[in-house]
């Protein structure tokens, strides 16, 4: 397990590869976004949107996937108000929200003057599932991914809407394993770093059935009158920054988490609407030894916010918390024990980069320095 020299991110995380200066994927797109024309690709999208502003004959001229977070915040509004867009929004419906999320997202759609349609699942299949991915995988939040992409998507086609803006294409902002090249297209988001070689067919069994899955299915990209959906990532036209996007979302109402960050975090603004996805996150640590601190400190090294050795103290400090604020949650939604959830997650523990130290604790064999 090594770490990246200028952030650090180690190159346990899948596809990252340090190059011969010991910098990261990430680092390198972080350099390569530094010389990028910005104009020339705000032009790019200009011209997109005029296009489809003359010809679309929709009730919507483009369909942003939201959570009421700060990205998705800026998108939207970024989509209306400075492109005057006909925008709908759309959202997965947390199934355990937090008071935050929800006022978040009430507060975006009106602030910002927003449609929106959100789509709930069925919670008895949606639980099943993520109870096999967290057993299977290690990944309980597989099946949310994926009916992101193919829930959004869907309501694109059934809406006949021309256009999907997406935020940052993952691979290229945090480094990963789809190619290094920035793109547009978003097209192949279903194969993206969160879903992997994966179809919700892996989940079918007596179960559940085909007939249950109907939104995590991505369906094919064709409009009413046979034209293909664009399906674009914002963060290509537009230089994707984390923090300008939280400055604009609370000048318009955004709350960050009031009780200040959760566990093995150092930010309190950072996917606080609901409370599954911790322990998702958390899983990272036991499978590749870093998890959030690592990824908001890199973050913020990546824009100049913070030191490499501000950044090294942090995730020393956090990185052995343990997500316990929604811990129970997390038991009672999967119906899964204290003794079933710890057996599963020591069948995902690396031990090339994890060894006990004398007194019988769990420590990484690699420290950060
Ligand atoms: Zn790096």
């Amino acid at each position: 397990m090594h770490y990246c020299k200028r952030c650090v991110m180690p190159d346990t995380k899948p596809g990252v590869l340090l190059d011969d200066r010991g910098l990261c994927n990430a680092c390198r797109s972080q350099e390569k976004k530094r010389t990028v024309d910005w104009q020339a690709r705000r032009i790019e999208l200009e011209a997109i949107v005029d296009d489809i502003k003359r010809t679309n004959e929709s009730a919507y001229d483009c369909l942003v996937p939201v959570s009421g977070g700060k990205n998705s915040w800026y998108q939207a509004w970024m989509m209306k108000e400075v492109f005057g867009m006909k925008v709908l929004c759309c959202a997965m419906a947390p199934h355990l929200p937090t008071k935050e999320g929800i006022h978040n997202l009430n507060q975006m759609v009106e602030s910002v003057g927003l449609d929106i349609i959100k789509i709930t699942l069925k919670p008895s299949t949606y639980k099943k599932l993520r109870k096999k991915a967290f057993i299977r995988q290690g990944e309980p939040n597989w099946p949310e991914h994926m009916t992101v992409f193919a829930g959004v998507t869907n309501v694109a086609q059934i809406y006949d809407i021309p256009l999907i803006v997406w935020g940052e294409d993952v691979s290229f902002e945090f480094g990963g394993m789809q190619t290094q090249q920035e793109k547009a297209d978003a097209s192949d988001i279903d194969s993206n770093d969160l879903i992997k070689d994966k179809t919700i067919d892996d989940f079918l069994d007596d179960d559940v059935s085909k007939r249950d899955t109907f939104f995590y299915r991505y369906p094919n990209l064709k409009l009413n009158n046979g034209k293909k959906i664009k399906s674009i990532y914002l963060g290509y036209y537009d230089f994707w920054e984390g923090r300008k996007h939280l400055e604009l979302s609370k000048s318009m109402g955004f709350k960050s988490r009031e009780a200040g960050p959760l566990s093995g975090n150092y930010i309190d603004y950072d996917n606080i609407d609901e409370k599954l996805c911790e322990i998702n996150i958390w899983l990272k640590y036991i499978k590749f030894g870093f998890w959030r601190p690592t990824d908001q400190v890199c973050y913020d090294i990546w824009n100049n916010k913070i030191s490499r050795k501000e950044a090294v103290k942090i995730v020393n400090h956090l990185q052995d918390q343990f997500p316990e604020e929604y811990f129970e949650d997390f038991l009672r939604f999967h119906d899964i024990s204290e003794d079933e959830f710890w057996d599963v997650v020591e069948r995902f523990r690396n031990h090339d980069i994890w060894s006990k130290d004398q007194s019988g604790k769990w420590k990484l064999n690699v420290s950060l320095e």
